[in-house]
């Protein structure tokens, strides 16, 4: 640490990513990224133009995919925000929306409490149900911006699109901010209710089911005044936030669809797989609707499962926050690779 740094800065915690090693190839089974390859078709779409297009800056409306996401959902340009990931489209909006605090799960992505903390905006965490689930009535009247990843991160717990809605509807004079990150795999998305709600914005991105994580694309999508509120803040942070190149991959990405419907069911089978997998190796896991399970040994604590598989060349997301320490996070490869996962998991949990 320098002595440069603000003194305000001096106490945050960053966010700590899961690691990206460089030094071997591991089975990586740790940042939920999707295991099959982008979309051939979206991948051939780039053609040398495109590179040479990089010498100018981007759209800075990001015109092209804003129009193909909001043709996908039936909605406006609008309402549509292309963010640098959807780690920016969450950054944007603690920062427009959060004069009164937030408030989110105490279990739960570990970005939203960072983020707070770098922008000075209090916050409070509601703790989950004993068994992981959301208690929506806590979220009733909540008097500070709302923050939800739906399914849940970590648990991979999905919420109802009533539940959702509910909690939307009870809290009028609040934004509320859900995160679908995951919901592709399972859930169904809150993106048809930001006509009826002038207070919803649903966060996605192409990092998880669109297999587009090192490209960075996230959007937002919410009625046209929250939008220019979200864009507000954009073009007084980074005005040219989506770079020419991750945009066009990201559409092309978006207008394959049959690519991406077969990509994700097969997840969600092998996903299945995984689960009975584990349960038959005396593992309890949390009911998933991402693609990635939260799972538990009889025996064996999360800790030492996490540095054992490692040990042996897979890698999977230990976190030491209280109520999961005893847990690990698995990724939802392919079946093949489940299945090594699983003779690994077997051999180092046999008594
Ligand atoms: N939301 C949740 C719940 C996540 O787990 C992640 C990925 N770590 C993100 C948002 C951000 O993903 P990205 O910035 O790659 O879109």
């Amino acid at each position: 640490m320098s002595e440069f740094l603000s003194s305000r800065l001096k106490s945050l915690q960053p966010y700590l990513p899961g690691e990206q090693p460089r030094e071997r190839e591991y089975l990586k089974l740790n940042t939920n990224e999707n295991p099959y390859y982008l979309s051939r078709m979206a991948a051939d779409n780039l053609e040398k133009k495109d590179f040479e297009n990089l010498r100018l800056y981007s759209d800075p409306d990001c015109t092209a995919l804003r129009n193909e996401i909001a043709m996908y959902y039936g909605i406006d340009a609008e309402n549509v925000l292309p963010t640098n990931g959807s780690d920016e489209a969450l950054a944007f909006c603690f920062a427009a929306f959060c004069g009164q605090g937030a408030v989110f799960p105490d279990v739960t992505y570990g970005f939203y409490k960072v983020i707070a903390n770098l922008l000075g905006i209090e916050f409070r965490e509601i703790p989950l149900c004993e068994d992981f689930t959301v208690k929506i009535q806590s979220y009733f009247n909540a008097g500070k911006t709302i923050f939800l990843a739906n399914p849940n991160a970590q648990t991979g717990i999905g919420l109802p699109l009533e539940d959702i809605e509910n909690i939307v509807a009870e809290n009028p004079r609040t934004a509320v901010i859900v995160d679908e990150a995951y919901i592709d795999f399972g859930g169904e998305s809150a993106a048809r209710l930001i006509r009826k709600y002038r207070n919803l914005v649903v966060v996605q991105t192409f990092s998880k089911s669109r297999s587009l994580a090192g490209a960075r694309v996230g959007f937002a999508m919410a009625n046209q005044d929250l939008i220019s509120d979200l864009k507000r803040v954009k073009d007084s942070f980074n005005p040219y936030n989506v770079n020419s190149v991750s945009a066009k991959l990201a559409l092309s990405a978006l207008r394959d669809d049959a690519y991406f419907k077969k990509c994700t069911a097969k997840i969600i089978a092998t996903r299945d797989r995984l689960v009975r997998g584990l349960q038959s190796l005396g593992f309890c896991v949390l009911p998933s609707a991402a693609n990635f399970v939260l799972a538990e040994h009889a025996t064996t604590d999360g800790e030492t499962l996490y540095r054992n598989l490692k040990s042996r060349g897979i890698l999977v997301r230990h976190f030491s926050d209280e109520r999961i320490r005893n847990f690990i996070r698995i990724t939802v490869g392919t079946d093949a690779q489940t299945e090594i996962l699983l003779k690994t998991l077997k051999e180092l949990t046999a008594i």
